[in-house]
């Protein structure tokens, strides 16, 4: 059986990734970067893939973080004119409400357009609860939640060819027209940004917010305050559920009062403030190749709302799987392969930047990467791969996808993807790669939402993926030459 053969067999006929799903999301919970629920996770895969056979298996710790945080409680209900529990989420690193029972009264609603009309509120919002007017107006779904690539998209994507940068010019950095829709938006966003220091300020007892984007009891929660280990901590601040929301500010305006019950808990850790990303290796075979390595990753760290599950327990479940399926083949691989599981993606790609920063600067060091592999896009099966600008690589890629092609995996574009880790190896000059995957619900409803759980996962995608991968990073760790880099006139550095 050729090598390819073998690793098709394995992973999907005899797979495991679903299995690592469930320990990363169900049993390990939210990983917030830093957090007990990231420990959690990152400890368990270090010791099954010590397990596996892998070496060198660690919390490699990357520099310093912050605060890790998690939530203990979280109750908000509406008490008059009548009882209902409400759908709510605290935001990350955000405190408690005050006292150690729970607090109950009416809300401030605080309508304002500009700073002008919010100074008015100055002074009146100490221990209150607070929410801010929203123009939004929610509207029933037409389309579905869920979607694969068309055909005709891919074609597109396989058509396209290298764009240089135009001189003078960011990199394809929208350029905003004063007045204009973006001149809006920024203006918005920043009467936002004022309007949330001045309340906080003021320090209210707990800040209601809307879920900007979500519908149907979906809520999109990230940040609210700092995690810098001497940052003072934001007041309770939850995301409601839109309909919530908008039912509790209908009422304000209508005249009819509203009240509160609520219980907020959260905690900060600070005895450890480091970041970690886990990483273990098989080592290579070939004498003369072994110091040279071929990566693959994804990053660990989820948003709090829910287990992370297709952000990114996906992406590190198949990555886990591709080395285990390489292991259980037995194929002896030439060069050294190293699987990363980042931390800090989420707030800035911290774990992948700082491990290159601290691993690759060196250029002899740099010299010994072969490639690397990223998945982060969700549960949706491999259709192809992002060149990233790097036409070197694009006949290369084409081959190894032949054999998936049956599989839906064969379009490899010249494009470039970003907002996650191979960006930080891209960077630093160093082929660094992640595939197209099929989008599924990711942005609709699982994306940094309450909603992103093991059940949202498609195990025969997450097989493919994992089967696709293996191969791709076999093939990298076998052929003579380590992959192609960009030439000089296709570098585009970050
Ligand atoms: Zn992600």
């Amino acid at each position: 059986m050729n090598a390819v053969t073998k690793i098709r067999e394995e992973g999907l006929n005899k797979s495991k990734v679903m299995n690592y799903a469930h320990h990363l999301t169900d049993v390990s919970g939210p990983r917030l970067t830093a957090s007990p629920g990231f420990l959690r996770a990152a400890n368990w895969a270090k010791d099954e893939l010590t397990k596996m056979g892998l070496v060198n298996a660690q919390l490699e710790p990357w520099g310093d973080f912050g605060k890790g945080w998690e939530q203990e409680k979280c109750y908000v209900a509406l008490t008059a004119p009548y009882y209902q529990p409400l759908i709510a989420m605290p935001k990350a690193w955000t405190g408690s409400t005050p006292g150690k029972k729970s607090i109950s009264g009416e809300i401030v609603l605080v309508k304002a357009n500009d700073t002008t009309e919010l100074l008015k509120y100055v002074g009146q919002l100490k221990g209150k609860i607070v929410m801010t007017y929203s123009t939004a107006q929610l509207k029933p779904s037409f389309e579905a939640d869920g979607q694969r690539f068309a055909d005709t998209s891919l074609e597109k994507m396989a058509k396209a060819e290298l764009r240089q940068p135009a001189q003078g010019q960011g990199q394809g950095r929208p350029q905003g027209q004063p007045g204009g829709q973006q001149g809006n938006m920024a203006n918005r966003f920043a009467l936002q940004r004022r309007m949330t220091e001045i309340i906080n300020k003021e320090k209210p007892a707990l800040v209601l917010a809307m879920s900007a984007q979500g519908n149907d009891g979906t809520l999109f929660v990230s940040s609210g305050g700092s995690y810098a280990k001497d940052a003072e901590i934001a007041p309770a601040s939850v995301v409601l559920s839109s309909d919530d929301y908008l039912r509790i500010q209908r009422m304000i305006e209508g005249g009819t009062p509203v009240t509160i019950e609520a219980e907020v808990k959260t905690k900060f850790f600070t005895d450890d403030i480091k970041g970690y990303n886990v990483v273990a290796e098989i080592p290579g075979s070939d004498p003369a190749l072994k110091d040279e390595v071929v990566m693959l990753g994804g990053h660990l760290d989820s948003w709090h709302a829910a287990t992370g599950a297709t952000d990114n327990a996906a992406g590190c479940s198949v990555m886990m799987e591709a080395v285990r399926i390489l292991m259980a083949s037995g194929l002896k691989p030439r060069r050294t392969i190293r699987i990363a599981l980042w931390g800090g993606e989420e707030q800035g790609l911290h774990g992948s930047r700082n491990y290159v920063k601290n691993h690759f600067t060196d250029s002899i060091a740099r010299s010994k990467v072969a490639g690397y592999f990223n998945l982060d896009n969700g549960t949706g099966k491999i259709r192809g791969i992002y060149c990233q600008s790097n036409p070197n690589v694009k006949d290369v890629f084409t081959s190894w996808l032949e054999p998936f092609n049956d599989l839906g995996a064969k379009t490899v574009t010249l494009n470039n993807t970003g907002g996650t880790d191979h960006l930080a190896f891209d960077g630093l000059g160093i082929p660094g790669f992640q595939f197209i995957q099929d989008p599924i619900e990711y942005d609709t409803r699982t994306h940094h939402t309450n909603m992103d759980t093991y059940d949202h996962l498609i195990a025969d995608d997450l097989k493919q993926a994992s089967t696709i991968i293996a191969s791709f990073v076999y093939h990298t760790a076998q052929r003579n030459d380590k992959l192609p880099k960009k030439t000089a006139t296709t570098q585009r550095g970050f």
